[in-house]
């Protein structure tokens, strides 16, 4: 029986209580009117048995022989002693009457609070299920999923590596004064493995696993959502070692906008100020890890991310063309699949798909062939999962589009790396994607300058022709009239350093050792004019620079290109490897 069910029935049995009580009242014996002449007749006669003064304005009373009366008490005064004297029993009506009826009043509420109680008792399932503060913080126990569930994430696995170590034996770090970290933060797309991830951890260091939405601490009621907060921390303790995983983390831990709106979000606050206060309060060497999943790193609050909170953040970018193979093939262990199917064509064909899509892709195609029922999953299966899958995540032909854009990123990152390796070999470059990331909305090309006290002209210089280098690929390779956008967050890095050159640091021949800064300052603002001259003809120039180098290597880059097209990521080996099989 649900809620709603036993409520009906509690009611209509409190609702029968109330008419049986009414019907009860109704039914007593009404007192018959008699004259005030009868009445002293009565007393005069000994019928009298009892008699009720209500409050002297009426007289109520019992005959000897069970009747009973009620008449009018025109005498205020005397009466009581009167009747006493002869020999009739006299009671203070009303009060009688009144205490009665509270009597009844209390049992009957009383009754109807007991078997409200009774009936709307939660079954020890739904309670253990269900805390106090109304949402689920049941955990998850003996958690079969483990990092072999996770393909492609590789680094992201090694990263959470050591924090089953720390669960376990938190003993072997307090004895080095080692802190635990306290939080987590899984960052990337939707669908890339983040609860996957979160979970594997509690299966690999075999503790519960409890997880919540960020948006279930977001309550219309302020304080909902704190005391949501304390008491899953309270029951996470009780567990003493676990995992716990809050999924959309900026539901509730969005940058404060310091009262912008009139006083900020109360709610919100005080739910984060918990979490932070519940953070900074467990014991650390406990073994208990938070971690937090979010689309967007940058939205979330800088109180969030500093030391002794989520102090770790970890991407978990798309997969590149060897994770989706990965995930594709693990996908398809537990499933027929004929042998005309080319997974690893496939893995090229899914550019820019999640885990999740490419898990939906492989369970669509075996819906496809269980109704077909020829026993496997074959390759015309796997061609309609795939528009299928394509269709519902969006309209427009993605594999048409794909192919220019990757085109166009692969060179413009192959441009960057290139020119990094060419002007400024010690730098590193560590990565190389066309896979797009928070670091870089079509791919990026990872460039770790060296770790300098000073910066000489000559490598701020080389850095400005790297960020140009990208821009300056898609001319070379695609004409003049086809480059993009894509060079928007390069060209504005490079104009800042360039303004710092020119402003701040006297690099520039015609600004000369002048800082600008202390000019305008001092309201001297002509110069404005031959400032912008003298940093656009600088950028010119190293672009120039760039181009000459850039086409004189063209087979170079063409090769880099080609290779990551193909690749979709290239480490530093692959980059050095390619340069040199040129050579
Ligand atoms: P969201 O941001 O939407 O919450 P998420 O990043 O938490 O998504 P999950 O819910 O962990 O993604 O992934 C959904 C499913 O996709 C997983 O249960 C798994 O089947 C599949 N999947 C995603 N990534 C991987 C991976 N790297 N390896 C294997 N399976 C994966």
């Amino acid at each position: 029986m649900n809620r709603k069910h036993k409520i009906v029935i509690v009611s209509v049995i409190v609702v029968l209580l109330l008419f049986s009580y009414g019907f009860w009242q109704y039914k007593k014996p009404k007192p018959e009117r008699i004259s005030y002449n009868q009445f002293l007749h009565e007393v005069q006669q000994n019928h009298v048995e009892k008699v009720f003064l209500n409050q002297g304005e009426t007289i109520e009373g019992i005959l000897k022989d069970d009747t009973r009366f009620v008449t009018d008490n025109p005498r205020k005064e005397g009466l009581k002693e009167e009747l006493l004297k002869a020999d009739i029993i006299v009671d203070e009506m009303k009060d009688q009457e009144m205490l009665n009826q509270a009597i009844s009043y209390v049992i009957l509420i009383g009754a109807t609070i007991i078997i409200f109680f009774i009936a709307l008792k939660k079954s020890p399932q739904a309670q253990s299920k269900k805390s106090k503060v109304g949402m689920n913080l049941k955990p998850e126990e003996g958690v079969k999923v483990n990092f072999s569930d996770i393909a492609g994430n590789q680094e992201a696995v090694q990263s959470v590596e050591e924090l089953i170590d720390f669960i376990n034996n938190p003993e072997k770090y307090s004895k080095y004064g080692a802190r635990m970290p306290r939080g987590v933060i899984l960052y990337g797309p939707p669908g890339t493995g983040k609860t996957l991830l979160a979970k594997a951890i509690a299966g690999e260091a075999g503790v519960p696993f409890y997880a919540v939405s960020g948006s279930d601490f977001v309550q219309v009621y302020v304080g909902v959502g704190a005391a949501r907060i304390r008491e899953l921390f309270k029951r996470a303790r009780q567990s003493e070692k676990c995992v716990i995983f809050i999924d959309e983390i900026d539901a509730l831990g969005k940058k404060r906008d310091g009262g912008l709106d009139g006083g900020g979000n109360d709610e919100r606050d005080q739910t984060l100020n918990a979490l932070l206060a519940e953070m900074s309060g467990f014991n650390e060497n406990q073994g208990i890890v938070v971690v937090a999943a979010t689309n967007r790193l940058d939205t979330l609050d800088e109180a969030l991310l500093r030391p002794g909170r989520f102090d770790r953040h970890i991407e978990i970018g798309l997969p590149d063309v060897k994770a989706r193979l990965k995930i594709l093939e693990l996908h398809s262990k537990n499933k027929p699949i004929h042998e005309d199917v080319d997974l690893e064509k496939l893995a090229h064909q899914t550019v820019y798909f999640s885990g999740a899509q490419l898990e939906n892709l492989m369970n669509e195609a075996a819906i496809l062939a269980a109704k077909k029922g020829n026993g496997m999953i074959d390759q015309h299966d796997i061609d309609r999962a795939f528009y299928t899958v394509i269709a519902g995540y969006e309209k427009k032909d993605r594999s048409a589009i794909s192919h220019m854009d990757r085109m166009i990123t692969a060179y413009h990152e192959s441009g960057h790396a290139l020119i990094t390796k060419l002007i400024a070999p010690e730098n590193r470059v560590s990565k190389v994607t066309i896979i797009p990331s928070t670091k870089g909305a079509g791919g990026f090309s990872m460039n770790i300058p060296p770790n300098r006290m000073y910066y000489k002209k000559k490598d701020m210089e080389n850095n400005i022709k790297i960020m140009l280098a990208g821009r300056c690929a898609e001319e070379i390779i695609f004409g003049k009239e086809n480059i993009t956008t894509g060079a928007s967050n390069d060209l504005e890095k490079a104009t800042e350093v360039l303004i710092d050159m020119v402003r701040r640091f006297g690099m520039t021949d015609s600004s000369g050792l002048l800082n600008y800064d202390v000019l305008y300052r001092n309201g001297i603002k002509q110069v404005q004019d031959n400032f912008i001259d003298e940093a656009k003809r600088s950028l010119d120039d190293l672009y120039a620079n760039v181009k000459d180098l850039l086409v004189k290597k063209k087979t170079l880059l063409v090769a880099i290109a080609e290779r990551l097209l193909d690749e979709e990521t290239l480490d530093e080996a692959q980059l050095d490897q390619i340069i040199q099989n040129a050579a």
